[in-house]
């Protein structure tokens, strides 16, 4: 029916219906999703403020000093993303933003400099690392304030907040009598319903070796979402060496366990933010993780080729997916 292109979380995303609404009712619903993915970027962006909103980087400039009023979405979020950060262990730590800033830096000046790309001082994130504990965030939802009550530490949104957002986006879909609804946001993909012949939404996990024009596996959804976390995704060089984005909060480095991790679960927010964390353990402890979380489903594809999959994942044969 309709098709429309976004740029959210500064990624390329769209919202598509390959069910019946009319124009203008697919006109409706996809601008009021848009308007919402668009107040959640602003809520979750910890670079930039914008007037009259305090969003995560008013409150980490406020770190150490007094609680800041928000906006109760922006409560709920941080209580989702405390809670699951809690359930992975801290492998997936949404405090963890005194570390990741270094990190961060290092991308943004390779990319304007890649000649003089260096790594973060080691002792700098060692350091940092005292300042990553989830009891550093102070959270109280009666005042609508949160706190953050370490100068040093810092909230960053970037494993789960792309995901928790594309549900809520989903949810309001629903709400308006969506049904049929894809939402690419950035990768995320959420699927709502399923096609009017009661099939699924034939989708396909990227080859992270040939992550540009290769598949590694397709899958017929239907009703969940599908999130990757990838070491092709985002990186940089430095002495011929790549360094991606999603570092191992026990190693303080790019996490090494694999080229990809898929998870496949309802809620948006769980499976990014369980993308993440699942990226940075050990296959054992990663299933263990997954068989202990009821309807999630992960696709593990290894350094070196090698694919893994939990038991709910049936993957479809190639050549009926082109
Ligand atoms: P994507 O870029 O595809 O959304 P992720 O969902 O895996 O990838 O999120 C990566 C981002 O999350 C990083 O850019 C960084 O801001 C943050 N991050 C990286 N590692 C961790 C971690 N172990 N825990 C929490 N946040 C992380
Ligand atoms: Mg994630």
């Amino acid at each position: 029916m309709g098709k429309v292109y976004y740029t959210f979380f500064d990624t390329v995303s769209y919202l598509y219906s390959y069910a019946g609404d009319s124009q203008q009712s697919f006109d409706e619903k996809t601008a009021a999703a848009a308007a919402l993915l668009e107040e959640y970027h602003q809520m979750m962006d910890i670079y930039h403020e914008y007037s009259g909103l305090n969003n995560l980087c008013t409150v980490n400039k406020n770190a150490g000093g007094q609680p800041v009023q928000v906006d109760p979405r922006l409560i709920d979020f941080l209580l989702y993303a405390k809670e699951l950060s809690a359930q992975t262990n801290g492998k997936m730590n949404v405090m963890m933003g005194a570390v990741l800033a270094p990190w961060h830096e290092a991308q943004a000046a390779a990319g304007k400099d890649p000649g003089k790309a260096c790594l973060p001082d080691r002792t700098a994130l060692e350091q940092a690392r005292a300042h990553t504990g989830l009891s550093l965030l102070e959270i109280d939802p009666k005042a609508g304030t949160v706190r953050i009550t370490d100068p040093q530490a810092r909230l960053d949104a970037g494993a789960v907040g792309k995901g928790y957002a594309t549900e809520m986006a989903a949810r309001l879909l629903e709400s308006m009598g969506g049904e049929g609804y894809v939402l690419n946001i950035g990768g995320n993909i959420r699927i709502i319903g399923q096609k009017p012949d009661g099939s699924g939404w034939r989708t396909a996990i990227k080859d992270p070796f040939h992550h540009d024009s290769q598949y590694a596996m397709y899958l017929e959804l239907a009703d969940t979402s599908c999130v990757t976390s990838g070491n092709y995704e985002r990186f940089f060089t430095v002495e011929g060496k790549q360094y991606h984005h999603i570092i191992d909060p026990d190693t303080l480095m790019p996490a090494d366990y694999f080229a990809s991790v898929s998870v496949i679960a309802k809620d948006s927010g769980l499976a990014d933010g369980l993308s993440t964390a699942l990226f940075c353990m050990d296959y054992e402890s990663g299933r263990a993780l997954a068989d202990r979380l009821e309807g999630v489903e992960v696709v593990w594809i290894f350094l070196d080729g090698t694919q893994r999959h939990t038991s709910g994942i049936h993957p479809l044969d190639p050549k009926d997916s082109e």
